[in-house]
């Protein structure tokens, strides 16, 4: 066994989703990190593995890396696994190996599950580009923000999320992004493994009805925003915006305009105020 740490990724649900490299490293090396050492144990168990582990995650990685890496140094391996998936894909494990980059210890990836690659590879929307997002903040000022700027971004956008969050957060997204096409992968490789895809209002509603839909893991693929440049004179814009300002007061009008015709929001806001006057 080579002295190094390796970063195995372990199943995200299926306890069978585990590479045959992944399981030869995790029964010869030294020492498994793990996240939480009675949830790998069932892993282990199940493919009769009795290496010793010890725990790692985001309270203690600080403080045990050093010594964790001082025996690798020293000769030893070290397998580094979070409760599920890819370790450092929104779990602990950039410490550990941020430090081993530093002291120029060998990190060794042994590729296997993710949620994120395990979704863009069902969810049916355009993926080829996408962005990881991950978790978004707890509260509701925060997580709007971080949404706001995902308004006008082309590539599909991934987020985590939890049960107890998933309606809030579909909910906002209702509010910032509107129609919108997103896919709701939830308990992936599980018994209650769910897909679907559709409009944002539409699994809104699926969601809100129907409580099992609430239960479980989830990961979100937002669809990325269309392109709606069109080629439309300022003339032209004016001419709308003069039209819709009979209905509608400036702050709308000048939305709507931005909103389908392309044009910085600020600069549409000041003409229809310009010409209201
Ligand atoms: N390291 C993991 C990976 O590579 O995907 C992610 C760990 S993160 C702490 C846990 C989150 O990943 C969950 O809250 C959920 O958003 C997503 N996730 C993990 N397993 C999942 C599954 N089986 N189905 C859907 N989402 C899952």
């Amino acid at each position: 066994m080579e002295s190094a740490i390796y970063i195995v990724a372990t199943p995200i649900g299926n306890l069978s989703d585990i590479t045959l490299r992944a399981l030869d490293i995790l029964a010869s090396v030294d020492v498994i990190a793990a996240e939480d050492t009675r949830h790998t144990r069932k892993l282990l168990d199940h493919h009769g593995i009795s290496t010793q582990m010890a725990s790692l995650h985001e309270h203690n990685e600080s403080e045990r890396a050093a010594s964790m890496l001082k025996k690798v140094q020293e000769g030893g391996s070290l397998a580094l696994v979070s409760d599920a998936g890819t370790p450092l894909i929104s779990d602990p494990g950039h410490v550990l190996v941020s430090l081993a980059n530093e002291l120029g210890v060998r990190v060794v990836p042994i590729p296997g599950p993710s949620a994120v690659t395990s979704a863009l590879s069902v969810c049916g929307v355009p993926c080829g580009r996408f962005i990881f997002e991950g978790f978004l903040p707890a509260k509701r000022k925060a997580k709007t923000d971080v949404l706001l700027t995902y308004e006008k971004e082309k590539k599909a956008v991934i987020f985590y999320e939890s049960p107890h969050r998933i309606l809030d957060t579909l909910e906002l997204m209702n509010e910032v992004f509107g129609d919108r096409v997103i896919a709701l992968a939830r308990e992936l490789t599980k018994r209650f493994e769910t897909v679907r895809r559709d409009r944002l209002p539409v699994i809104l509603e699926w969601v809100r009805a129907d409580l099992n839909q609430q239960k479980g893991e989830f990961v979100l693929v937002l669809h990325g925003a269309e392109s709606v440049e069109l080629s439309v004179s300022d003339e032209e814009k004016k001419r709308l915006l003069k039209r819709l300002l009979v209905e509608l007061p400036p702050k709308k009008a000048s939305a709507v305009v931005a909103d389908f015709l392309g044009g910085g929001k600020k600069e549409i806001y000041n003409l229809a105020l310009e010409l209201k006057n």
